[in-house]
């Protein structure tokens, strides 16, 4: 027998999943070993929220039910016609974001001191240093302060298969069809994510390949008057992207 990887590897659990992924479902995902190209046959298509919730219910144990009323919309990742996962536009619970610029008007990480990274467990500073370069106050051209309604979020990035950069893959198609839709409101101008620090792999190689920038990091914080929820148990990059970085990608076998 061959010990060929492929790109989706079936779980026990997809069998008896009933969420808008399994159920009904005619055949398995197609098996494309690792390595060939699957990129051009991944589209993604707006989904309702009854959709979205049953696939994050099914899928994202991590953060279950309460999608919040502020979403734009809803994007189902499509892997030649078979719906994989979701992905959600809202806005973020923000109210302004604090922006950094170099001379050029491109977007820099926020300026952080030796104690902001030293604060960090031992595993994530090393790679917080790696992530995000430390600067001085001269790369520093120009601070913005950003409005929350310039600002949409990509949340929920979430599959219910297991399939090596589908996450990635997906993201890419969905960020440029959500900018060229009409869910997208007009004045905004960046999108943000966070990324479990745990969780990162190929998606922190595959946002930073595509105009997004790692901009600093979010602390856990387990809100004192809020259900708990574990996913704010845990450290996350803050990556932020220039919608015109967006609109100016090409093809997203790019990142592939
Ligand atoms: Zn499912």
């Amino acid at each position: 027998m061959s010990s060929q990887k492929f790109h989706h590897k079936a779980t026990t659990t997809e069998a008896e999943c009933t969420c808008p992924i399994h159920r009904n479902r005619h055949r398995d995902p197609f098996t494309a070993p690792l390595g060939l190209s699957f990129a051009n046959d991944i589209e993604t298509r707006s989904i309702d929220t009854e959709e979205a919730e049953l696939i994050y219910n099914a899928h994202h144990s991590y953060m279950d039910g309460d999608l919040h009323n502020a979403n734009l919309d809803h994007h189902g990742i499509y892997y030649q016609n078979e719906l994989m996962g979701a992905i959600t536009y809202r806005y973020p619970m923000i109210s302004r974001k604090r922006l950094h610029f170099n001379t050029d008007g491109e977007l820099l990480p926020e300026p952080l001191s030796d104690s902001d990274y030293d604060s960090l467990p031992n595993d994530l500073e090393h790679r917080a240093r790696d992530l995000i370069p430390q600067l001085t106050d001269r790369d520093i051209a120009e601070a913005k302060v950003v409005q929350g309604d310039r600002i949409v979020a990509a949340d929920r990035i979430c599959l219910g298969v297991r399939m090596a950069n589908l996450a990635s893959a997906g993201l890419a198609a969905s960020q440029e069809n959500f900018f060229t839709s009409e869910s997208c409101p007009d004045p905004v101008k960046y999108l943000i994510t966070f990324v479990r620090s745990d969780y990162e792999g190929s998606m922190v190689k595959a946002l930073r390949g595509k105009g997004w920038r790692c901009v600093g990091w979010t602390e856990p914080s387990q809100a004192s008057n809020r259900e708990y929820k574990e996913i704010r148990d845990h450290y996350k990059w803050c990556f932020v992207c220039p919608i015109e970085e967006i609109i100016d990608q090409c093809a997203i076998t790019d990142w592939l």
